[in-house]
């Protein structure tokens, strides 16, 4: 009925891709060479790390995986995703991405998406990183839940903070649930990790305090991100 369009710029796409060759050259996988531990590209021959930052301060989470770089027509797909609930592109680069996600997450994993505050979940009526773990646990076969990891409180949104006010603000934002013991022997007794799964990762410091309260109760997790920026916070 209608002619194909590119995922991303939405030009009709002849060949009936998903996805054009002007966009797939602007779509760039995130580096292979990083810090396994917080994700910072590295210079080869120091991958996998750690990074000097790691070696000082040890991040809470044991892992760190980015999917892309966070610009071009990723950018414009995480906020079409995210802005107006059009998550066609978005699904597109996360199933790429399963071979190689595959080669790190299977079935026995455990996906904990990082939490959203409440007002701003009931606003858009979407929790973005709870949807892609269901995405990939619906691919993978693995357990997921949302309500493990909680947002505790109400905080001002985080991009209107610099960035010792985020982290202040996110010391006390996380919380896992009263019956997380229980929840967890319900759906995964015995994962070979947990993930934490966000959208995009900026500062790491959303994802730094998330893991912490993980770890602080002697949960060791992974991090897992559709999309980072090269900015270190
Ligand atoms: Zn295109
Ligand atoms: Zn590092």
């Amino acid at each position: 009925m209608f002619p194909p369009v590119c995922l991303f710029c939405k030009e009709a796409e002849r060949d009936g891709a998903c996805c054009c060759s002007r966009c797939l050259q602007n779509i760039h996988i995130y580096a292979h060479d990083c810090c396994l531990a917080c994700g910072v590209e590295l210079p080869e021959s120091l991958a996998p790390g750690p990074c000097g930052h790691c070696l000082q301060h040890p991040p809470p989470q044991s892992q760190t995986h980015s999917l892309y770089q966070y610009n071009g027509p990723v950018r414009d797909a995480v906020l079409a995703w995210k802005l107006q609930g059009d998550d066609s592109a978005v699904r597109w680069l996360v199933q790429q991405a399963m071979p190689r996600l595959r080669e790190s997450i299977d079935e026995h994993a455990l996906l904990l998406p990082v939490p959203m505050p409440l007002s701003r979940m009931r606003k858009h009526g979407q929790h973005h990183a709870a949807n892609m773990c269901r995405w990939l646990a619906d691919d993978i076969g693995c357990a997921w839940d949302w309500r493990i990891l909680r947002r505790i409180g109400e905080q001002p949104r985080q991009s209107a903070l610099s960035g010792s006010a985020r982290r202040k603000n996110l010391r006390k934002a996380f919380a896992l649930a009263a019956d997380y013991e229980q929840r967890c022997l319900d759906i995964s007794p015995t994962p070979n990790a947990v993930w934490l799964v966000d959208d995009v990762l900026t500062t790491g410091s959303t994802l730094y305090f998330a893991a912490k309260t993980c770890l602080d109760l002697g949960i060791a997790v992974k991090v897992l991100s559709l999309a980072r920026t090269s900015y270190r916070g």
